[in-house]
C-alpha cells in the first residue's frame, strides 16, 4: 500500500464569496516564505502517530485488524497534492524547496502523481514551465463558470478569458493531465447557462472534470446575500436537472464518471483523491491539513499564524487526534465511487459481512432505488447520487 501526501497552501489573491476553506489573502511574500519554512519543518519531523497504547486498544478490540500495519509504518508515497488556497502563488523556488524535503524524507514513487491546484490569473508560461520541470504532472484549476456575470457573483477575481488562457498556457507548458472545476446551481443560473458551461468545458478537452453542485456555507458572504434576499435562492429542481445533464453530456463526450462529482477520460482518475474515497492513508501537512494513517485521523491548527508559530515553537501543530469508525467510513466514502464497495474487500478489511450487519438498511435503500447490489458490489444508483446524503446517513 502507498500513501498520499497532501500539502495545504493557504493563500489566495482574494476571497471568493462562497469559500469557507482555511485560506488567507496573500499580502506579503515574507509571510509565504515563513509558511514554507514551517511546512518544510513539519515534513522533516513527520513520523507515524500510532503509539503503543492505541495499538493495544485496537488489537484487543479486533485481533485480526490489519490496519495497524499501515499506521505503524512509514509508508512509501505515490501521490503529492498541493491544495489550497492557491498553491500557484508559490514561486518555483518555494515548490522546489518543498519537493526536495519530500524527496529526502519520503520514499516517493518514481511515477508519483504530483498535482497542483491553480487559479486563473495567477500563472505565467514561465512559472508553469518551472513547475513542470520540478515534476508537477497534473494541474487542477478552478474555472467554476465561463459566465463573467456569475464569476463576479462568486468574487472569483478573474474572468472567463483568464480561465481559457490558463488552459492554453498549461497545454503549452506540456501538461497532459489537466482538470478543472465547474459549479452548477448558482443563484440565477438557468439550465441553458449550465449547458453553455458544459459545452465549452467539453470542447476544451481536459482529461478530467470536477463538477459540483453549489454548497452554501454559513458565515460566507454568499450565504448572507441569499439570506437577505439580495440573490435568488438556487432552485433545487433545476440543480437536479443540471446534474442529470452533466452525467449525459460527459458520458457522450467519452468521460467516465468515477465519483459523484468527478469525471475522467479513461486512465485519468485522480489517484490522490481516490485514496480518500478508499480510506487509504494520506499524510497531510500545513494549516488545517487532515491526515489518516490507517487507524487515526488527525488534523492541524486552522489559523495560519498559529500554525506557523506552533511549528516554530514545538514542531507540531496537531490539534485533534481520533480513532475513526473505519468500517462505517469505508462504506459512505466508498459509495461515492461509481464502482461502489466490494463486498469481499469489506469482509477482508473488517472481518464483517456487510449484508448481515446492514441487511435492513440495504433492503430499504434498494427498495427506494437509491442503491443496487450486483456482482459482489454495492453502489449508488443515479437517483442515489442525487440523494447521496440520505444514503450515507444510513451507515453513520
Ligand atoms: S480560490 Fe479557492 S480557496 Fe481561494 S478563496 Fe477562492 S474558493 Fe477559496
Amino acid at each position: 500500500m502507498s500513501a498520499g501526501i497532501y500539502l495545504h497552501i493557504p493563500f489566495c489573491k482574494s476571497r471568493c464569496s462562497y469559500c469557507d476553506f482555511a485560506t488567507d489573502v496573500y499580502r506579503e511574500s515574507n509571510a509565504v516564505e515563513r509558511y514554507v519554512d514551517a511546512l518544510c519543518a513539519e515534513l522533516k519531523k513527520f513520523q507515524p502517530r500510532i503509539c503503543a497504547d492505541d495499538a493495544d486498544k485496537i488489537r484487543s478490540s479486533d485481533p485480526r485488524d490489519r490496519r495497524l500495519s499501515a499506521a505503524n509504518s512509514f509508508l512509501p508515497a505515490d501521490t503529492i497534492y498541493f491544495g489550497g488556497g492557491t498553491p500557484s502563488l508559490l514561486t518555483a523556488d518555494q515548490v522546489e524547496r518543498i519537493k526536495e524535503v519530500i524527496n529526502t524524507h519520503f520514499d516517493l514513487a518514481e511515477d508519483a502523481e504530483i498535482t497542483m491546484e491553480m487559479n486563473p490569473a495567477t500563472v505565467s508560461a514561465e512559472t508553469l514551465g518551472a513547475y513542470r520541470s520540478l515534476g508537477v504532472n497534473r494541474a487542477s484549476f478552478g474555472v467554476q463558470t465561463f459566465n463573467d456575470r456569475d464569476l463576479k457573483l462568486l468574487a472569483r477575481g478573474h474572468d472567463a478569458n483568464d480561465a481559457r488562457e490558463t488552459f492554453r498556457l498549461l497545454r503549452d507548458a506540456g501538461f497532459d493531465n489537466i482538470s478543472f472545476d465547474l459549479i452548477a446551481g448558482l443563484p440565477g443560473q438557468t439550465l441553458d447557462d449550465w449547458e453553455r458551461n458544459l459545452d465549452e468545458a467539453l470542447k476544451m478537452q481536459p482529461e478530467h472534470l470536477s463538477l459540483y453542485l453549489l454548497e452554501i456555507h454559513e458565515g460566507t458572504p454568499l450565504a448572507e446575500q441569499l439570506r437577505s434576499g439580495r440573490r435568488p435562492m438556487p432552485d433545487e429542481d433545476i440543480a437536479a436537472e443540471m446534474y442529470e445533464m452533466m452525467l449525459d453530456k460527459t458520458s457522450s463526450a467519452g468521460f467516465e464518471q468515477y465519483e459523484i462529482s468527478n469525471f475522467a477520460k479513461p486512465g485519468f482518475e485522480s489517484r490522490h483523491n481516490t485514496k480518500y474515497w478508499r480510506l487509504d492513508p494520506v499524510y497531510g501537512f500545513g494549516v488545517s491539513a487532515h491526515s489518516f494513517d490507517g487507524v487515526l485521523r488527525y488534523s492541524n491548527e486552522r489559523d495560519t499564524s498559529a500554525y506557523v508559530k506552533s511549528i516554530e515553537d514545538c514542531s507540531t501543530a496537531e490539534v485533534m487526534r481520533e480513532q475513526i469508525d473505519a468500517a462505517s467510513e469505508f462504506i459512505f466514502l466508498g459509495l461515492r465511487l461509481n464502482k461502489g464497495i466490494d463486498i469481499d474487500e469489506y469482509r477482508r478489511r473488517y472481518d464483517t459481512d456487510i449484508q448481515e450487519k446492514y441487511g435492513a438498511e440495504l433492503r430499504d435503500l434498494s427498495d427506494k432505488n437509491l442503491l443496487e447490489i450486483a456482482e459482489g458490489r454495492i453502489k449508488l444508483t443515479r437517483k442515489g447520487m442525487l440523494f447521496s446524503n440520505e444514503v450515507f446517513a444510513a451507515f453513520v
